[in-house]
């Protein structure tokens, strides 16, 4: 349980479960996490759809190499057994009384699923429909999934995929195996979209982003350092960048995963050529930029001054237009590689704002904003580019947050607790890997449907 919060460790005791029961407090489930070699999920899968249902050929595809067993569900079936997952194809729903199907469905293998079930709901792209009705039914999944979210229990999540006409079949396996996965523990009640891409079959499931170079910006702690080493397990060779006050733990983590250490300010005017630098002197490409260096510098609006204002700006955003510029320029050796990938550490902060947090916001709402518009201009070189936004994850940032703003931060959320930086990492590693080669300009909320930022 290392990582875990004292009071979920207490409630998952004999002693604390009982009194939390009696009381009604918050019972946060420990949440199962990502361990090589893991299993996708432990037991049977409910699967079912609506009309033709096309995805689920997909579906059933993952689900049986990943050794699962294979329940069709139907309207108002019983279970003998604990589901691990429900998968339910909705594409094909064009009308609005088709979701009662999905209601008769859905709804009872709900009841049977154990502890971190999954439900993964699939939907067109709403408005990518040209019916009116269509579209709504559509939207109406949406709202459906994130209920759902919200009603799960025992570490359940339940996330919608939207495929897109532009897709091609192989684009779902690689998002369909995050979510039905234990590496999506803290995402819930997310939407994320799957386009068109080029996309690669899956080698090894264990090792995605084998022979893949990754530079990782504030990896000398807390949620970079983690996402250093998810990528490290994932078989990528990284580059570990911090500020040179951070060298002595930068050393410590590259030296652990068999990293690159480079000292490097990020809002160093030629940081980019620093990197770039690096990146020839060690490989010879560049597969994957993350963007998660990061800092706060929280006042009341009226109380930020110029110098807490530009600094957040700059490390969190306008570094990153800096060092894109260069890594992104097709003559720069040790630059990014066209198929390559940029991902950004957004937070939910920047999507819901945050009283004292003016200007952090301002640099996470822009982050996505660059994302969203990157997407679309770096199309044509077949690179994505994609933000998650972290809720509040337990790391010495959220440490310093006074004890009952913390407690709250922690427990607003449909998982009842924070998140740990390896599902960062998590999230991270998954827009990184070839099989998401459909995924761009998403931002994917890390935050376990927390009610706060929303
Ligand atoms: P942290 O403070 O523990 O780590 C940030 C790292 O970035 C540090 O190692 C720091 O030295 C490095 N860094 C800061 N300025 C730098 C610069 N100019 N050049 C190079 N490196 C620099 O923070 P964390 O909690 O691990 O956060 C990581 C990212 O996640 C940040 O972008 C943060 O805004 C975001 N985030 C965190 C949370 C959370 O709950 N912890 C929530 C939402 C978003």
């Amino acid at each position: 349980m290392s990582g875990i919060d004292g009071y979920t460790k207490f409630v998952n005791g004999g002693f604390g479960k009982k009194i939390a029961g009696t009381v009604g407090l918050p019972q946060p489930t420990v949440l199962r996490r990502y361990a090589v070699g893991q299993q996708l999920i432990e037991g049977p899968a409910a699967i079912a759809g609506i009309g033709d249902a096309p995805a689920l050929d997909a579906v059933r595809s993952v689900l049986s190499d990943a050794g699962a067993n294979l329940v069709d569900a139907q309207s108002d079936s019983e279970y003998n057994e604990k589901l691990s997952a429900v998968v339910f194809d909705a594409t094909a729903a064009r009308t609005l009384d088709q979701l009662q199907q999905l209601r008769a469905t859905v709804g009872p293998a709900m009841k049977k699923l154990g502890k971190n079930g999954r439900i993964v709901v699939l939907s067109a792209v709403p408005a990518e429909e040209t019916d009116v009705e269509a579209a709504a039914t559509q939207q109406a999944l949406e709202g459906i999934t994130r209920s759902l979210g919200k009603e799960m229990r025992a570490g359940g999540t339940a996330n919608l995929l939207r495929i897109s006409q532009d897709a091609p079949d192989e684009a779902l396996e690689g998002p369909l195996r995050f979510f039905l996965s234990s590496r999506s523990a803290y995402v819930s009640g997310q939407p994320v979209t799957i386009g068109a891409g080029d996309v690669p079959t899956i080698a090894d499931v264990h090792v995605p982003l084998k022979g893949e170079v990754a530079v990782i910006t504030g990896a000398a702690r807390g949620i970079g350092a983690e996402i250093a080493k998810v990528f490290a397990r994932a078989g990528a060779k990284v580059i570990a960048v911090d500020i040179p006050a951070a060298g002595d733990s930068l050393a410590k983590v590259a030296n652990s995963i068999g990293a690159v250490a480079l000292q490097l300010d990020i809002t160093a005017p030629d940081a980019g050529e620093r990197i770039a630098k690096a990146v020839a002197q060690h490989a010879d490409k560049l597969d994957v930029i993350v963007h998660n260096a990061g800092i706060t510098r929280d006042k009341l609006f009226v109380n930020t001054d110029e110098n807490r204002w530009g600094s957040v700006l700059d490390v969190n955003l306008q570094s990153q237009f800096r060092m894109n510029r260069v890594l992104l320029d097709p003559s720069v050796q040790g630059g990014l590689k066209d198929g390559g990938r940029i991902v950004s550490v957004a937070s939910i902060s920047g999507i819901g704002g945050n009283r004292g947090q003016s200007n952090y916001a301002a640099s996470k709402a822009g982050v996505i904003g660059m994302v969203r518009q990157l997407a679309k201009e770096l199309e044509g070189r077949n690179i994505t580019v994609n933000a998650v936004a972290p809720g509040f994850i337990e790391t010495e940032m959220t440490a310093k947050i006074p004890m009952g703003t913390r407690e709250v931060g922690r427990r607003l959320n449909s998982l009842l607790q924070g998140g740990q930086p390896v599902d960062v990492g998590e999230a991270i590693a998954f827009f990184a890997e070839p099989a998401s080669a459909g995924v761009t300009g998403q931002v994917l909320r890390v935050c376990g449907q927390s009610q706060l930022g929303a």
